[in-house]
């Protein structure tokens, strides 16, 4: 591995002025699991690290309404909320099967978004809660929904210099289920297709639907079309089978090491409808995994959660 300066601000000017000093040949560095990887296998060369994990201010987990997660909250600070495993469990679930224990101790939430894998397994649950970021850097503060923050493999709408400062997940509204499922080579693995529902129940009528699949598009990609055959309808086994159907045709996957493009489109359509099922399932609806056609061993068991 090439030599390179590591240094470890304070402040957000301090950070800026590192970055501006080796101008691109620098990078932010947070819980290191993913770009003290790529520095290792040569996939980049930088001059220098600047360090977040002395800026103040940039991690925790707030209540308001709405939910704030600082860009440097730790995965496995996440994964041990009460709060959110009781309220946000599609983002709880994500977490808990992110890496392993030793990742998450050290990799942030914000590093998980910034790095932009299109398989990244927090983006589907930021995506169905409608997310945001907000970014900070020598030019300003904005505010940029998780929707449009990646654009493509490796890459987000983030300029030289900013930072990820927290995250916001609107507050949910009353009848709100949501769920993640993920599928791997092997558990630890990063995800071959993963994929996010959120509902809002009125009564038996789903009244806001959203959808969203990982590792399946350049970028962690809502399912619209999906969405809005759900919109304002009573849910029923033929119409998630319909939904599934419709997953398969909106996904624009690849064939790569993990998959092939067939397999994917595929499976989406069975993880958006699985997903799709434990978000109502949570909410109070009858539907559950057994319903459906999916090998049991990789669901999301609830009764096996640390207390
Ligand atoms: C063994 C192993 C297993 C893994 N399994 C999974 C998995 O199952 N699912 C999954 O999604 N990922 C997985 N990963 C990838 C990785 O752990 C996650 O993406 C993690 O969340 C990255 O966070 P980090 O803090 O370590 O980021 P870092 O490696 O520190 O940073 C990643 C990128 O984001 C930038 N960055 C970080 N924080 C900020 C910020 N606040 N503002 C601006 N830029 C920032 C950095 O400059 C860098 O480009 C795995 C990694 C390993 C090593």
């Amino acid at each position: 591995m090439k030599r390179f300066e590591y240094y470890q601000p304070r402040t957000l000017d301090e950070a800026y002025g590192y970055m501006e000093r080796f101008q691109g040949r620098a990078k932010y560095v947070a819980g290191g699991t993913d770009v003290i990887i790529r520095l290792k296998q040569r996939a980049i060369k930088l001059d220098a690290l600047v360090s977040l994990t002395g800026v103040s201010g940039l991690s925790g987990i707030r209540v308001k309404g709405d939910l704030t997660l600082g860009g440097m909250t730790l995965l496995r600070d996440i994964e041990r909320s009460d709060l959110i495993k009781k309220h946000y469990p599609a983002l709880h679930q994500a977490v808990w099967v992110l890496a392993n224990p030793q990742v998450r101790n050290v990799a942030t939430i914000g590093g998980n978004l910034c790095n932009a894998a299109p398989s990244a397994d927090c983006a589907p649950p930021l995506l169905v809660m409608e997310a945001s970021v907000r970014v900070e850097g020598p030019e300003g503060k904005r505010e940029v929904p998780v929707d449009t923050f990646f654009r493509g493999p490796g890459a987000t709408v983030l300029k030289p210099g900013e930072i990820l400062k927290a995250i916001t997940i609107p507050r949910l509204q009353e009848g709100t289920g949501s769920a993640f499922i993920k599928m791997g080579r092997v558990s630890q693995d990063i995800a071959k297709i993963n994929a996010a529902a959120l509902v809002v129940m009125d009564g038996d009528v789903c009244v806001r639907c959203r959808l969203a699949a990982g590792a399946v598009a350049p970028v962690p990609m809502r399912l619209k079309r999906c969405e809005s055959l759900v919109e304002g309808k009573r849910v029923d086994l033929r119409l998630l089978a319909e939904v599934a159907d419709a997953a398969s045709k909106e996904v624009r996957p690849i064939t790569d090491v993990r998959s092939t493009e067939e397999y994917r489109r595929q499976v989406a359509g069975v993880l958006i409808k699985r997903a799709l099922g434990d978000a109502l399932a949570h909410w109070g609806t009858p539907f559950t995994f057994t319903v459906f056609d999916i090998p049991a061993d990789w669901r999301y068991d609830k009764d096996s959660h640390p207390s």
